[in-house]
Parts: C-alpha cells; sequence; structure tokens
C-alpha cells in the first residue's frame, strides 16, 4: 500500500482526516473537523443513507455540544420535547416523573429518530462543502508513524494523516488493527418496532409498562407514531434473528399494557441482540476508535448514540490543534483519558438497569413493581436520574486537563444559564470553533492582563468581556456570575466542546494552563 509521493502531496496528506463510516459518530466528526479548516474526506459503505429509526432521543448534552455547530432550533422543528417518563404496570400508573417544563435554551431530551438526526447533520455538513462519499468501502490500512494508508473496495489506495474509524459495531478499521472488543452477548431476543397508533393519548413522554412477561417501553415520534422496545425472553445464542410479525408485536402491545392499542401501520418491525464491549484503547498510532466502533451497550437509558456524538465532538477540536499544530499529539491521550470512562459507565449502568428490568427472580420482580418507581420518584433521585439520562452529569474534573484542587469548576460542563433578558443563554455565545474566554468584571485584572490571556487562549478564541467601566460584572452576565459564584475579576475559559476551563481570578493559573495545553505537557 506504500507509495511514493511528492513534497506538495506529502503537505496536503499531513492536513488530512479520512472519516469511516456516516452514521452519527463519522457525520459529527466530519463537521467539526471541517469546521476548523482540516480537510476531511468521509466514506460510507451503503449506497444509501440509513432510513431506520434506531436512536429514539438526542438528550440535552448532545444538543449542547452540536449547538455551535448546529442550532438546537434545526433539531426542534423535527422533534418533539421529552417531559418525562411513566412507569405503568397492569392498567395502573405507578409513577409519573415530570422532567419539568421549564429547561434552559435545550429541552432535556427530544424525541427524534435517528435517520432525521443524521439528515440534518448531513446537511449542515453539506453546507460546509463537505459530501459523503456513498458506496465507498474501507476494506484494509496500515497505520505508520507519520500516515495512514487505506484500501478501499473498489481498489482506490490512498494515504492520510489519521483516520478516525466510526464504522460502527462490525468496525472494519477495528479488524484490520487486530483490537480485541471484549465483552459478551446478552442471551434474549428484543424486539423493536415503528408503529402508527390509533388513539395514543399524550404524546410528551416515555411510557414504560412493567410485566412478568418482560419490559415494554414506549416511544412517541409525534403524529401517532410510537417506537416500542420489548423484552421477548431467553435466546438460543446460536439461534438466527426472527423479526417478530405485527400479531406478536400487538399481543405484547396489549398484554403488556392492558391497553386496547389499534396498530394502524406497522413502520418497521425488527429483532435485535444486545451485546456489551468496549475496547480498552480508543487511540491506536494514528487511527482513532469512536462511537459504537469502540463501545456498544444495552439500549436502556438511549445512550448508544449520543455517547457517540460526544466522543466525536471531544475528540474533533483536539485533533483540529493537534493538526493545525497548535498542541502536541500528546491531547489526543486526554480523548482516550476523558471518553473511556464515560463509555465504560454507559456499558456497566445500561446493563445494569436491563438486568433489573429483565430478571425473573421474584425479589426483583417484587423491587421492580413496587419498591423501583417509588425511589425513582424521589425528588433528589429523580432529578439525579434525568441528569443522569440527559448526560450533563458528565464531568472531567480531576482529569489530565482538569487536575485542580482550588478550582471547584474546571472540567465540568458549563451551566445553561441565561445571558441577558433576550432569552438567550450562555450557550449562544459559543459560536466560534476555538476556546471562549469570558472576562466576568474587571476586578484588579488590568487591561495588559486581559490582553495576555486573550493572546495566549489562541487564534481561533472568542473573547467575552463582560465588564463596566466601573469595574463590576456586566447586566448581562449576572446570572452566569451568580451560578459559578463568581466574584470580580474572574476569568472563565470555556472549551470548543462547552466544559469548563480554569474558573479563577489568578491569571498565572490561566495562563499556564493554556500553555500546558499549547505543549501538552499532561
Ligand atoms: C436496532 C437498533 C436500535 C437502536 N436503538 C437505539 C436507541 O434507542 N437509543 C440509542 O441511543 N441508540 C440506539 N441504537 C444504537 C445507535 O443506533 C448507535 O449507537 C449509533 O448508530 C452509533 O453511531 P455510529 O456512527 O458509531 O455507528 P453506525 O450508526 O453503525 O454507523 C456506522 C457507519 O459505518 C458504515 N461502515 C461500516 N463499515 C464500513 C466500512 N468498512 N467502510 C465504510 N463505511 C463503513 C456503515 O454503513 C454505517 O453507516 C440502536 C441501534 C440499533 C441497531
Amino acid at each position: 500500500m506504500a507509495g511514493i509521493y511528492s513534497a506538495e502531496v506529502r503537505m496536503e496528506i499531513s492536513q488530512s482526516v479520512l472519516v469511516c463510516g456516516a452514521g452519527p459518530t463519522g457525520l459529527v466528526s466530519a463537521l467539526e473537523l471541517a469546521r476548523r479548516g482540516i480537510r476531511v474526506r468521509i466514506v460510507d459503505a451503503a449506497l444509501e443513507p440509513s432510513q431506520l429509526s434506531k436512536a429514539a432521543v438526542l438528550w440535552r448534552r448532545s444538543l449542547e455540544v452540536l449547538h455551535p455547530a448546529i442550532s438546537v432550533e434545526q433539531f426542534l422543528s423535527d422533534g418533539r420535547p421529552v417531559h418525562g417518563i411513566q412507569f405503568e404496570a397492569e392498567g395502573d400508573i405507578l409513577q409519573e416523573i415530570d422532567f419539568g417544563k421549564r429547561y434552559g435554551r435545550f429541552p432535556h431530551g427530544l424525541f427524534i429518530p435517528q435517520n432525521k438526526t443524521e439528515a440534518i447533520i448531513t446537511k449542515a455538513l453539506l453546507s460546509i462543502g463537505v459530501q459523503v462519499e456513498r458506496g465507498k468501502e474501507v476494506k484494509d490500512l496500515l497505520s505508520g508513524e507519520e500516515h495512514v494508508d487505506v484500501e478501499f473496495a473498489d481498489g482506490e489506495c490512498s494515504r492520510f494523516a489519521w483516520l478516525v474509524g466510526a464504522d460502527g459495531a462490525h468496525s472494519t478499521v477495528r479488524k484490520c488493527l487486530g483490537v480485541a472488543f471484549p465483552g459478551s452477548g446478552v442471551d434474549r431476543r428484543w424486539l423493536l418496532a415503528d408503529l402508527q397508533l390509533a388513539d395514543v393519548g399524550q404524546e410528551d413522554r416515555i411510557r414504560m409498562f412493567l410485566s412478568n412477561a418482560g419490559l415494554l417501553g414506549l416511544f412517541p415520534y409525534g403524529n401517532r407514531v410510537w417506537r416500542l422496545i420489548a423484552d421477548a425472553g431467553p435466546a438460543d445464542p446460536t439461534d438466527s434473528r426472527r423479526d417478530p410479525t405485527c400479531e406478536e408485536i400487538l399481543h405484547i402491545l396489549r398484554s403488556r399494557s392492558c391497553l386496547d392499542w389499534t396498530v394502524e401501520k406497522a413502520l418497521w418491525i425488527s429483532e435485535f441482540r444486545i451485546n456489551e464491549r468496549q475496547v480498552e484503547q480508543y487511540c491506536h498510532g494514528r487511527v482513532i476508535l469512536a462511537g459504537d466502533a469502540a463501545h456498544i451497550h444495552s439500549p436502556a437509558g438511549g445512550q448508544g448514540m449520543n455517547t457517540s456524538i460526544q466522543d466525536a465532538v471531544n475528540l474533533s477540536w483536539k485533533l483540529s490543534m493537534v493538526m493545525k499544530k497548535q498542541s502536541a499529539v500528546s491531547l489526543l491521550h486526554t480523548y482516550q483519558q476523558e471518553r473511556h470512562p464515560v463509555g465504560a459507565a454507559v456499558v456497566q449502568g445500561s446493563g445494569r438497569m436491563l438486568r433489573v428490568m429483565m430478571s425473573q427472580n421474584p425479589l426483583i420482580g417484587f423491587f421492580r413493581r413496587w419498591i423501583l418507581p417509588y425511589i425513582v420518584g424521589l425528588p433528589p433521585v429523580r432529578k439525579e436520574a434525568v441528569k443522569r439520562l440527559s448526560e450533563v452529569d458528565v464531568t472531567y474534573h480531576g482529569g489530565l486537563l482538569a487536575h485542580s484542587k482550588s478550582d471547584r469548576w474546571i472540567g465540568r460542563r458549563c451551566p445553561d444559564v441565561s445571558w441577558g433578558d433576550d432569552g438567550l443563554s450562555i450557550y449562544d455565545l459559543f459560536t466560534g470553533t476555538g476556546f471562549t474566554v469570558l472576562r466576568l468584571g474587571r476586578g484588579l485584572m488590568t487591561d495588559t492582563m486581559w490582553n495576555r490571556v486573550i493572546h495566549t487562549a489562541g487564534p481561533d478564541v472568542t473573547v467575552v468581556d463582560a465588564a463596566m467601566p466601573d469595574g463590576t460584572v456586566a447586566e448581562e452576565a449576572k446570572a452566569f456570575a451568580q451560578s459559578l459564584a463568581a466574584t470580580d475579576g474572574t476569568i472563565v475559559v470555556v472549551r470548543p466542546d462547552s466544559y469548563l476551563g480554569p474558573v479563577s481570578q489568578d491569571i498565572e493559573v490561566v495562563l499556564s494552563w493554556f500553555r500546558q495545553l499549547h505543549n501538552s505537557e499532561q
């Protein structure tokens, strides 16, 4: 696969990335890299985009991290806010968990089928001139010190500086690297259907029906279309998958919900098996794995696509900085260090949830029916559950980019707080591709000190000077300053993925953080 390249071509190679796979992970990776001026090719083996609805919910944290590239309004126009979860059994409502209709700029979650999510991201990608090359399959690769050689199934051989393996659970990239995908399968049949139903009632909440026959979950897409997901009992792992009939689905729907549903149309019916696996290392020289290629797990909690999108955002700003020589390659260690534990927690948490829901043990059945709905209804538990589901509780505090004993904010998600009175959020300030640096009042900081911070933050910085002439915090920034308990003269650094960098009045702390990041001395 090796070739001889001219100096000009070598320069082009050194700035190019191949993204393998145009599912949510690949699309977001390509979008985030291309927005930063990186030359990207994105290929997908499939001739057409998938029309399957797969992931039913886009959770809040995904909407937040995508907002600088794709405004939340674009997703809102094709989705419906998730207002809660309702647990039911034998015709009774056991517990209603209201997520609250008052949310800041972003809903807690949005019911939106995955094919629509992918279409919105593809449109954004096209608008900056990047088109997915379809019917283009990666067949083999060779990763070297300074480049990756890729062989495509159509015979093309090309060289790239980096390769993002976003080619899903059966990843060819992962297999070519010889990387193991440790974990196991769950020996149960799971059924999935998108149904158009008559007389559906409220379409703003997830409905979970608990029964000894197995879990049934319903997710409304709107206009009477609902996603059904149901545990169909033990499966022999040697048996091949068998898609259920519409009658089988209708029987499950009626018997477990004790409601007399009518299916007007079955749009998609499928059986799937669950695997729980994660690679040990996401980075392999110049090849980086993300999304389902790196971790797969049960759909309980609906975290698969969301975790994948957030992998892609985390990786892309770092890879861009490395490629632009704004940071050393070691910055990519922080991708592994930050995202691997998130993936591991999702594999573990969704597996635990799944086992409680499908256990035939009478004690666990009792817990599931009588105790669990009560526990999740308790206000503190409910609050934590909403945070966990919407992934706003993901934190990198204490990690390589956030190891400060005195700064309790560093590494945490920037809170979504109003900015002024016009219905704007602090998130509306994150319009650039680099860091956002805010000055909340002036305190003892001179303009020379402030300018040093801006200069050190790098070329793509967005500067927000929220200081009044008398040195106090500007009116529009007061809610934000209050949410961080920040006093006059506090500098707040927000990373490109809207996690917080240092929050400090000491400019030396901020300067040293940026210097470390640019030299990647972590
Ligand atoms: C039936 C089903 C239901 C699901 N339900 C949910 C849910 O409710 N909630 C949730 O969060 N998640 C759900 N998921 C998981 C979710 O769909 C995935 O987590 C998400 O699609 C991962 O995105 P990805 O881009 O990493 O991988 P994928 O979406 O799998 O995309 C990988 C892409 O790579 C392409 N590709 C593969 N090999 C090659 C190659 N050699 N060369 C070029 N291209 C290649 C494929 O064609 C594909 O387009 C579900 C998945 C399935 C299958």
